[in-house]
Parts: structure tokens; C-alpha cells; sequence
């Protein structure tokens, strides 16, 4: 191995094109090269010896926190055994047989199977194949639209690029393609209308949703996708009653439901799936990070048994599902996996997301949400989020210029706090692995509350 303790900021500029970074500042070396090199719980060093509480665990995705020897020593021992071997035309390994299993006990018990993959992104991408598949094999080609929401967040290939409802990953990309739509945000603190109530505004988005299917024809639209609780659009759990009345518009025009619990999957809003949790009834659950707690890349499309019988009805006239990666269920990911759905069990987890997330998420209310440039506290479970805006009483937001969000993300991290500038509107998220202590919750709300001060004073 070539020894990199000299040269590797060199290196690192000239050979490595990282992803969502600026490559030109990053190239000219005008933003720091960052490169860590251990974790123990929800620390992790860096190469100059520097620690940091990791309050957004990784990209919200080490739930089980950082040097699990559990989840190692399984991967170990699987790559020992068996490194590899394909799933398709009916092959398995023990460990994808049994974590495929685990993954359906856990899962609302309308579900049924489960389709691997290695990201997020793909696993849409295969949700939207089997929506499309699904609706052939029903004898309704026509019917292939998909609708997702402004802020929503899906992916980065060029189809879950379009389904991702965020300037950031459209602009220069010529997306989104079609047939995807974007219907309004859940997003009660940003709504036009100040006079509504929270359940008025559900109602709002329904009646929006609603006016776009009937706009395009019921018979062309396929699919609804959401977070239980938008993520990288702004940390934002839905407002009361917002589920049911998505759901019944659904219901209403036949259109098929995907939750996209890539975050919310596995316990971050408290309960095993944010379905679970806000009363949603999927036909396809997409999940991904919290399944190996980012120990090995892994996820996966959960099928409802109601769709999965549509599917098998259609495949004897359609042949094959056509549709694979090579590392597919790869056995060394889905040891990850059982190792780590394990763990959450035997330690509890997600109770402590439960109680220590309540803990954190009030002690951050407590000390922020009376600042003057502090517009939102909110969260969920382990999840959590802080808006700022240049007027309260207004509710006017800062120009984006500005770069708030950034400024304080930044402030944090030199007092020693990792927590995560969302993209879109000046937020600061936490989404912390679930093993966060209170004392650590407290440090975590300490220092941020100074970098907001010396931000915004
Ligand atoms: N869906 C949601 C809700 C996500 O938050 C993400 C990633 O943050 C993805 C999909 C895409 O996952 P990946 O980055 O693994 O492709």
C-alpha cells in the first residue's frame, strides 16, 4: 500500500472526483480534504487526530454507530466462507435467505418479499421497473406515471434524479424526465397560506394531488412516492393527517403507494418503519442505509403480497423479470445486515431512539426555538431539525446567498459537532446514530446553540 501520511491531500485532489462536491474549489484547494480514518459509537477521527460527535451518522445511515465488532466479525467470517456468489434464476446464500426473512418479520405484515440491492438509488430505480411491470402484466400500459413531491428525495441516477423534487439534483442534468410530476411539499412551516391549520393543509395537498391525477387521467398514473418523513428536503415530519388523505386519493384512483423508507427504515422515527408509524399503507417500502448501518452497501425493494400477486399473474405471459445487478443480495452485505439487525434487537436501539431522542429533540427546542432567527424546531424520533429565517414574525427566509446554513454546519464542526447544512433553505439536520447517550445529546445542543451564536449572534 503506498503510504499516503504526506501526500495524500495531493493526491486526493488530483485523483479523486468526489461526489456531490464543487469540483472546482475542491480541485484549486479551496475546501478542506477531510479524511477519516476511525468511529468508536458516535465519534469518529480524523487523519490529524481531531474527534468529532458525528450527529448525522455518516449520511444519516450508522444507526448502529461506528466499530460494531459484531458487524465486522460477521463480514469477516462471511467473506472466509463464501464471498460471492449471484442470486439469479433462483440462487441464494444462507445469509440473504435469512436477513430477506428478517426483513419481512419486521415489516407491516401486508408485506411480502423482498428484492435486493446496493443503494438507495437503485432500489427505486427497480420500485419504478416492477410499477411499470406490474401495471403490463395487468393489461394497462397506459398507466405509468409517477408522481412524487417538491423535496422529496429518491436518488441520483437519472430516473430517481427525477423522482428527487431538489433543484440541486436537476440543474444541469436535464432532469427530471419524463413521466415523473412533483406534487406540493408536506411542509406546514412553509406554506402560502399562514391561516391554515395543519390538517386544512393536508387536506390542501390532497386536493392538489388530486387536481394533478384528474388533470392527467387516472388511467395514466401509476404510482405515488414519499418519505414517511421528508428527509434531505428539510427534516419534515408530515403534518396531522396528511397519510390518510394521500392514501384515500390514492385508493380512490388505483394508484400504487411506494413509501421510500431509506431513512426512515429500521427505526429512526422510534418505530421499526415510518409507515408503522404515521399509519401508511405501502405497496413497496424502499429501504437501504439503516439495513446494514452502512456497514456493507445494501438495499431493497419490500413487494406487498397485493402487488406480488399481480406480478406472478403476469409473468407467465411476460417471461423472466427481467431486471438484476450482479451484487444483488451479495452475501457479505446481507451478513452485514443480519449482524446488524441483530444487534439493534439484543441492544434495544430503537427504544433509545425513542428516549433519547425525545430527550435531544427537547433540549434542542429548549435551547433554540426562542433565538430571533430560529423559525422551526422539529424532528421525529432520532431525527431532527433546526430552520432558521432572517424574520420571524414575517416568516421571511435569509437569501441563499447568505449561506446560513452552511455558516452554522461550519461554526458546529469547529466546536468539535458534525451535524448537516440541508440543501434547500438554511436547516440545520441531525439524525445521530441510535446508541446517542443524553450526556451526548446535551454536548451535541450545547455546541450548537454556540454556533448559532456566533453566527447570528
Ligand atoms: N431515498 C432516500 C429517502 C434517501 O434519503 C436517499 C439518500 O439519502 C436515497 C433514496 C438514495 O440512496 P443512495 O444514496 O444510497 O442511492
Amino acid at each position: 500500500m503506498l503510504d499516503l501520511s504526506n501526500e495524500r491531500t495531493a493526491y486526493d485532489r488530483d485523483h479523486f472526483f468526489h461526489p456531490s462536491t464543487h469540483m472546482g474549489t475542491h480541485a484549486r484547494g479551496e475546501s478542506p480534504t477531510r479524511v477519516i480514518t476511525g468511529g468508536e459509537g458516535v465519534r469518529i477521527t480524523d487523519s490529524d487526530g481531531n474527534t468529532h460527535v458525528d450527529a448525522f451518522a455518516g449520511l444519516y445511515c450508522v444507526n448502529a454507530g461506528y466499530g460494531r465488532t459484531e458487524i465486522a466479525e460477521a463480514i469477516g467470517k462471511q467473506a472466509h466462507d463464501l464471498a460471492y456468489y449471484h442470486s439469479y434464476v433462483g440462487h441464494g446464500t444462507d445469509a440473504s435467505i435469512e436477513l430477506a426473512k428478517m426483513i419481512v418479520d419486521r415489516a407491516p405484515d401486508t408485506m411480502s418479499r423482498v428484492y435486493f440491492g446496493l443503494s438507495g438509488s437503485d432500489a427505486n430505480e427497480t420500485n419504478i421497473k416492477l410499477i411499470w411491470f406490474y401495471n403490463n402484466a395487468r393489461g394497462r400500459p397506459e398507466k405509468k406515471k409517477i408522481i412524487s413531491r417538491w423535496r422529496g428525495y429518491h436518488g441520483s441516477g437519472v430516473m430517481t434524479g427525477s423522482l428527487t423534487g431538489l433543484h440541486l439534483f436537476h440543474n444541469a442534468f436535464d432532469l427530471p424526465r419524463a413521466p415523473i410530476l412533483h406534487t406540493l411539499a408536506p411542509y406546514y412551516f412553509r406554506r402560502e397560506d399562514r391561516s391554515m391549520s395543519e390538517e386544512q393543509f393536508s387536506q390542501h395537498c390532497a386536493d392538489a394531488l388530486e387536481a394533478m391525477i384528474l388533470e392527467e387521467g387516472p388511467e395514466t398514473v401509476a404510482a405515488f412516492i414519499g418519505e414517511p418523513l421528508l428527509g434531505t428536503g428539510g427534516i419534515v415530519p408530515p403534518p396531522a393527517g396528511y397519510w390518510p388523505k394521500i392514501q384515500a386519493v390514492l385508493d380512490k384512483y388505483d394508484i400504487l403507494l411506494v413509501a421510500d423508507e431509506v431513512v426512515t427504515g429500521f427505526g429512526r422515527t422510534g418505530s421499526m418503519f415510518g409507515s408503522e408509524h404515521y399509519g401508511i399503507k405501502p405497496d413497496l417500502i424502499t429501504i437501504a442505509k439503516g439495513l446494514t448501518s452502512a456497514y456493507a452497501p445494501l438495499s431493497g425493494s419490500i413487494v406487498s403480497k397485493r402487488m406480488w400477486e399481480g406480478l406472478v399473474e403476469g409473468v407467465d405471459e411476460l417471461g423472466a423479470f427481467g431486471h438484476g445487478w450482479t451484487y444483488s443480495a451479495h452475501p457479505i452485505c446481507a451478513a452485514a445486515g443480519v449482524a446488524n439487525l441483530k444487534l439493534i434487537d439484543d441492544l434495544d436501539l430503537i427504544a433509545n431512539v425513542r428516549e433519547v431522542g425525545a430527550h435531544f429533540r427537547r433540549a434542542l427546542h429548549d435551547a433554540l426555538a426562542g433565538h430571533a432567527h430560529v423559525g422551526e424546531v422539529r424532528g421525529e424520533g432520532m431525527i431532527a431539525a433546526v430552520e432558521f429565517v432572517e424574520d420571524k414574525d414575517d416568516r421571511k427566509f435569509f437569501e441563499p446567498g447568505k449561506k446560513i446554513g452552511p455558516q452554522i454546519a461550519a461554526a458546529l464542526f469547529e466546536r468539535g459537532v458534525i451535524g448537516r447544512a440541508m440543501p434547500e433553505g438554511d436547516i440545520l439536520g441531525f439524525a445521530p446514530p441510535f446508541c446517542l447517550t443524553k450526556d451526548d445529546a446535551d454536548l451535541i445542543v450545547a455546541r450548537t446553540r454556540e454556533a448559532v451564536a456566533h453566527v447570528l449572534g
